[in-house]
């Protein structure tokens, strides 16, 4: 494996600039997966973050780093929303103007979150592609600094506390699943989790429809995908034909790459509110996906799950978890 280009120094100095902005997330066992994977399994309930989702974390410590100019000039970024309202509060503490760029895919709720913390909103085409497209033309128009999604040091660092949180709560951890899109999630917490124990199995998830980072990964290189509707939203989106950072960390630090389908991922937001009473969006839930299904097959426990957000459309959600619990656990029932 090459010299990785961010190290664990990188990811203390985030928790450290983070530190009073960000929660540190409970870990909490879970009785249900636990009886279903056959290993103690623990969820981290990074859903429970302010703004929902995991990403405030590297956006605080990507804004914290702006020089003052910077932080006159502005940020803009793209996202499939979570980023975007991460990237929206960490500039409304520092009264920096901030852009999210969006596709249409982007689901209102997380449209309408963004545009109440004050930021300025632009809705363009149909793939986090072409959002990114109107981001640099704002950097190159208007002087505004670009925030990458994922393929930044400082987001890649900031995910990565998580992973120090992981190995001080549950040092004994044997696998972690982490959602999957740009990789900047599950880049930081495998170099956090892999530099300090390396046995640990470090388990990527994503949806079947688009998935960039598998297809990248797959091919040996960074490529394109189609964008699709999907219940995980919030995995969306492409790597980036010239990506510096995650693609490498994907393909040197992920022990297996798993894709779900949308009965799947509707099967564990149904399993997280019934039998964890826990409201999960479905990117945040796929680690249930792969657990339900067994579709990892014998796990090193104790398994570590990581909820990586929460931000579901609650009129959808409703729809969604009123099918009623799944069968017991174990049963054929809990197969989606
Ligand atoms: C962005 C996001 C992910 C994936 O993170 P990447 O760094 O892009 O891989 C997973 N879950 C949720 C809820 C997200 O918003």
């Amino acid at each position: 494996m090459a010299e990785p280009a961010i190290s664990l120094q990188d990811i203390y100095r985030a928790r450290a600039a983070i530190a009073g902005s960000v929660r540190r997330t409970p870990i909490v066992a879970s009785a249900s997966l636990s009886a279903i994977a056959g290993v103690p399994v623990y969820l981290k309930l990074e859903q429970l973050q302010e703004t929902g989702a995991f990403k405030l974390r590297g956006a605080v410590n990507r804004l914290s780093g702006l020089t003052p100019d910077e932080q006159a000039r502005g940020v803009v970024t793209m996202s499939t929303g979570n980023h975007g309202r991460g990237v929206a509060t960490a500039a409304r503490k520092l009264g920096t103007r901030a852009v999210i760029c969006m596709s249409r895919l982007v689901p209102a709720n997380k449209v309408a979150a963004i545009r109440a913390l004050g930021a300025e909103i632009r809705i363009v085409g149909a793939s986090q592609d072409e959002a990114e497209v109107e981001a640099k033309r704002l950097v190159a128009e208007e002087g505004l600094v670009l925030v990458s999604p994922f393929d930044d040091a400082h987001i890649v660092a900031g995910q990565g506390t998580i992973g120090l949180e992981i190995l001080e709560d549950l040092p004994e951890v044997g696998t972690v699943l982490i959602p999957v899109s740009g990789g900047g999630l599950a880049g930081g917490i495998a170099l956090a989790v892999k530099t300090a124990a390396p046995r640990v199995r470090i388990v990527g998830i994503s949806m079947d429809r688009g998935a960039a980072m598998y297809e990248s990964l797959k091919a040996g290189h960074p490529v394109a995908v189609t964008e699709a509707e999907s219940l995980a939203d919030s995995l969306g989106g492409g790597i980036g034909l010239d990506n510096r950072l995650t693609f490498a960390l994907m393909r040197d630090l992920l022990d297996d790459l798993i894709l779900v389908g949308e009965e799947e991922i509707a099967a564990a937001m149904r399993h997280a509110y019934w039998a964890e009473q826990q409201i999960v969006e479905g990117g945040g839930a796929v680690g249930i996906s792969v657990l339900l299904g067994g579709r990892a097959g014998r796990l090193p426990g104790p398994v570590l799950c990581l909820l990586s957000g929460r931000n579901v459309d609650m009129a959808r959600f409703t729809e969604i978890v009123s099918a009623g619990p799944l069968a017991a656990p174990g049963g054929e029932g809990a197969r989606p």
